[in-house]
Parts: C-alpha cells; structure tokens; sequence
C-alpha cells in the first residue's frame, strides 16, 4: 500500500489566511492539531477518508467552536 499524500489548501478560520498542509491519507479518517503559518494559531482538522483512501473531506476549525 503506498502512502497517498494531499497537499491541501485551507483557509484558517482565525485571520481567514490560506494555508498550505498536507495529509496522509493512509491513516484513515483523524483529526489534528497543525499552527496557523500566518498567526500561529492551533488550527483543528478534521480530515474524513473514504473507503478507497481517497481524500473525502477536510474541515478547519477554530478550537473554541
Ligand atoms: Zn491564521
């Protein structure tokens, strides 16, 4: 199985910057904890995998939501 990696662009939901990151796909669906480039800020994603282990969704959110 060979390791699938998406660059991804979000935006972070604290100052509304892009922000590249990218995902491993291979580990299914998770959730981490990656700062903001532009202001530092822990920025939560919620990544979702579907069965093919094909990026189905990433969510960035604001940890106080
Ligand atoms: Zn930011």
């Amino acid at each position: 199985m060979s390791a699938i990696i998406e660059d991804l662009v979000v935006i972070c939901p604290y100052c509304g910057q892009s922000m590249e990151i990218d995902v491993d796909c291979t580990g299914g669906d998770q959730s981490y904890y990656e700062d903001c480039q532009t202001c530092c800020m822990p920025v939560r994603f919620l990544i979702n995998v579907d069965e093919h282990g094909n990026l189905s969704r990433c969510t960035a959110r604001r940890d106080d939501e």
